[in-house]
């Protein structure tokens, strides 16, 4: 006889051939995680990567990702790779506050992230400054296997979220802290 013992049976009347226990949270987070859409902002070298990423030796679309949006209206994931001037920030802005929820940002390498080597009056020392990031992907420019990587961290940040985290207070007040409504 075994000593395996099975803590978590699943309730009675749900048993058996047939049946599977889940719940919402969970189904929405599994159909969220595979098909997010990317919005590719690309403005330099950066972007060049990301098209090497795209390619056929990376293929992101086996993650269901090959439908880019150069819509906001139509993306999920918004990509900012490249330096970023000053001056487009509110265009960065714009782009995203036109993103419907859920929402997510991926600053993929160091301009994006904190300027870069770019610690100049022209230059926005990281998109955090104007919108809400939720992964940074290091590396001047970062190799296309770590822009997977943060691909995939969004994915498991879109697989866990909460259906109730976009209308919680503590996200409210991050979207306040930018001033963004
Ligand atoms: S991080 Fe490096 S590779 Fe990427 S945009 Fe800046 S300078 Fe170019």
């Amino acid at each position: 006889m075994s000593n395996v013992q099975i803590v978590n049976e699943p309730p009675v009347g749900l048993q058996g051939e047939g049946f599977l226990v889940t719940n919402l949270s969970a189904v929405v987070g599994m159909a969220r995680k595979n098909s997010l859409w990317p919005l590719p902002f690309a403005t330099s070298c950066c972007g060049i990567e990301f098209m090497s990423t795209m390619g056929p030796n990376y293929d992101l679309s086996r993650f269901g990702m090959e439908r880019l949006s150069f819509s906001p209206r139509q993306a999920d994931l918004l990509m900012v790779m490249g330096t970023i001037a000053k001056k487009m920030g509110p265009i960065l802005r714009h782009v995203y506050e036109q993103m419907a929820e859920p929402r997510w940002v991926i600053a993929v390498g160091a301009c994006a992230s904190s300027g870069g080597v770019f610690d100049s009056y022209s230059v926005l020392q990281g998109i955090d400054k104007v919108i809400p990031v939720d992964v940074y992907v290091p590396g001047c420019p970062p190799r296309p296997e770590q822009i997977i990587q943060g691909i995939m961290q969004i994915q498991e940040l879109a697989a866990s979220e909460s259906l109730r985290r976009r209308n919680g207070d503590q996200y409210k007040a991050l979207l306040d802290s930018y001033n963004i409504k």
